[in-house]
């Protein structure tokens, strides 16, 4: 399903943020990508989503080439769904609104299909009694399974998250981290940059690490979580457990 091919990115020409990374999540493959702050996570899982260009190498969505100028981005966009730390909802639109803006504006879906998907799926997260409310009105974890909620309204074709628990409280952590153990098991396609190993433990079937560019990693979950190959990794591994 996606597909990233010997990728390279500079931020600028004196440093090079993403070095030869090679990897790829088939089709209800779940993958957990770890690894130090600034090792370039983020940036890579942005690339796969066409929000940061990258100057070399390839990266394909369900055989749809991010980097090429043929490719309508804003539609390939709005099939992989993104779950950012800062959950990033309109402010200014109540929780049932977020939900339908993009599926009326992008999908072209008329307002009252746009609501019963919207309903059904704050249902799916736990939220179906705040629909009338404003983000505001939320707390931090529920904000954020409004945010998963509003991805799924596009019928991704794979969801990509970035550290989506990190910004919240921790008894929160989990109403979050359940939806996505859910979402994982009906059989997604998912790429999760997060450093909640017990997430990872429970449903990833792959294991990325990384470190200052590099994909220095990539396992079965077993063989990561049993003895993982580098000694990089090894270090990390004992400072988070
Ligand atoms: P991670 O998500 O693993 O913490 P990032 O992908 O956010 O790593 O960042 C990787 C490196 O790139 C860091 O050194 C960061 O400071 C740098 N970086 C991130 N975004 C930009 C940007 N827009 N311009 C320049 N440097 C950036
Ligand atoms: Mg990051």
């Amino acid at each position: 399903m996606i597909e990233i091919s010997h990728v390279n990115k500079w931020y600028s020409p004196s440093f090079q943020v993403l070095k030869d990374c090679t990897t790829s999540v088939a089709k209800g493959e779940v993958v957990v990508v770890c690894g130090p702050s600034g090792s370039g996570k983020s940036t890579l899982i942005k690339c796969v989503n066409a929000l940061e260009p990258f100057q070399d190498g390839s990266i394909t969505i369900d055989g749809l080439k991010v980097n090429d100028s043929k490719t309508n981005l804003p539609k390939l966009r709005s099939r992989v769904g993104m779950v950012f730390q800062h959950f990033e909802l309109f402010p200014h639109l109540k929780i049932i609104d977020n939900l339908c803006l993009a599926q009326q504006k992008v999908l072209g879906r008329g307002r009252e299909e746009a609501i019963a998907k919207g309903r059904k799926l704050l249902e799916r997260v736990g939220l179906k009694e705040q629909a009338e409310k404003f983000p505001a009105q939320l707390s931090g974890g529920q904000q954020q399974r409004v945010a998963i909620a509003r991805a799924l309204a596009m019928d991704p074709i794979a969801m990509l998250f970035d550290e989506p628990t990190s910004a919240l409280d921790p008894e929160m952590i989990s109403e979050v981290l359940d939806v996505m153990v859910d979402l994982a098991r009906e059989g997604m396609t998912m790429m999760v940059v997060t450093h909640e190993m017990g997430f990872a433990r429970k449903v990833a079937h792959r294991v990325i690490f990384m470190d200052r560019g590099e994909i220095v990693e990539d396992a079965k979950k077993d063989e990561f979580f049993g003895q993982p190959r580098s000694e990089r990794a090894q270090q990390f591994l004992s400072k988070i457990l």
